[in-house]
C-alpha cells in the first residue's frame, strides 16, 4: 500500500560494483517509471520504529517495476554501510519518487550533451548514457568520469565496452592511481583536462555534472571559466565536503 508517497519495495538483487559500492535492484509496488537522471528517497525502518531516509539516484530509467541504484559506502555513515554491506535479496524497504525534474535527459532533447561524473556521481549519468544509447543518440554524448583508481569506477565494465557497443564515449580521469600503461596525468581534474575532454563551447553543449559537493563545485566553476554559460551547466550534489 502506498502511504504518503512511500511505496513498498523488495530488494531483488545485489551485486558488488567496486570494493566499496553495490548495485541494488528493487522491485517497487506500482512504480510509475522514471526519466534518466531522476532520483528516489529510500526509507529504512528499524525494528524499534526508528526511521532513516536518504536520496539515491536511479541508474535505470523508463518503465518499471524494477529500479536500479548504486550505493557507495561512506565510512561512518548511517545508511550507506547498511545498503552496501547488509541488505539482502528479499529485504523490504520503502521508496518515494521518482523525484527531480531538472537534472534529467529525455530522448529528443537538443544535443550535444556532456556528462561529467565524480565517484558515485556516475549513477544518474549512467541512466542518461543508457537512454542515449537506446535512443541511438550516443554520438552526441561524451562522458568524463573521474575516479580515485580504476577499481573504484562503478559500471566500469559497461563503460569500457560502451564506445564499441553503440554507447557513449568515455574519457577517464584518475585522481590517485591510474591503470598500467596510462600515459595521461594523475590528479584532480584541472581546467586543461576538462577543456580537452568536453565538447567545445562553440558546440553549445548542455553539461550535467554530478558527484560529491566539492567535486561538483570545482568542475562547475572550471566550466564557467572555460566559457560555458552557467545556464547550460546542470549540477547534482551528493553531499559531503
Ligand atoms: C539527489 C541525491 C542523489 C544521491 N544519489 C546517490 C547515489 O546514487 N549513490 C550514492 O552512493 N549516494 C548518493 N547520494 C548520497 C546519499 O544520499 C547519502 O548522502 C550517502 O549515501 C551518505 O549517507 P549515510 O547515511 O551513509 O551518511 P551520513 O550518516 O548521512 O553522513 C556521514 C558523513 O558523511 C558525509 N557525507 C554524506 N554524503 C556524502 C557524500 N556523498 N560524499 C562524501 N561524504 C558524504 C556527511 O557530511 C557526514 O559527515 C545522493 C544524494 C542526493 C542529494
Amino acid at each position: 500500500m502506498i502511504v504518503g508517497g512511500w511505496r513498498p519495495a523488495r530488494v531483488s538483487s545485489v551485486e558488488e560494483a567496486t570494493p566499496s559500492a553495490r548495485v541494488l535492484r528493487l522491485d517497487v509496488e506500482d512504480w510509475p517509471g522514471s526519466d534518466a537522471g531522476q532520483h528516489v528517497d529510500i526509507r529504512l525502518t528499524a525494528e524499534d520504529g526508528y526511521q532513516a531516509e536518504r536520496s539515491y539516484s536511479l541508474g535505470s530509467y523508463g518503465p518499471g517495476p524494477v529500479i536500479e541504484l548504486a550505493v557507495d559506502e561512506i565510512p561512518d555513515g548511517e545508511v550507506s554501510p547498511y545498503l552496501v554491506r547488509d541488505v539482502l535479496p528479499g529485504d523490504e524497504l520503502e521508496v518515494k519518487g521518482p523525484l527531480g525534474g531538472y537534472f534529467v535527459w529525455r530522448a529528443g532533447g537538443e544535443g550535444p550533451v556532456q556528462l561529467i561524473a565524480g565517484g558515485s556521481g556516475i549513477v544518474p549519468l549512467m541512466a542518461m548514457a543508457r537512454a542515449a544509447r537506446d535512443a541511438a543518440a550516443a554520438a552526441s554524448f561524451r562522458l568524463l568520469y573521474s575516479v580515485r583508481r580504476p577499481e573504484d569506477a562503478i559500471y566500469r565494465d559497461e563503460l569500457e565496452e560502451s564506445a564499441h557497443d553503440g554507447g557513449v564515449a568515455v574519457t577517464w580521469a584518475f585522481t590517485r592511481e591510474a591503470p598500467a600503461g596510462w600515459t595521461g596525468r594523475v590528479g584532480r581534474l584541472d581546467d586543461e583536462a576538462i577543456r580537452a575532454a568536453v565538447w567545445p563551447t562553440d558546440d553549445a553543449p548542455t553539461v550535467f555534472v554530478c558527484g560529491p559537493t566539492g567535486f561538483v563545485e570545482h568542475v562547475a566553476d572550471a566550466l564557467v571559466r572555460l566559457g560555458h554559460p552557467p545556464a547550460r551547466v546542470k549540477t547534482e550534489r551528493f553531499g559531503g565536503a
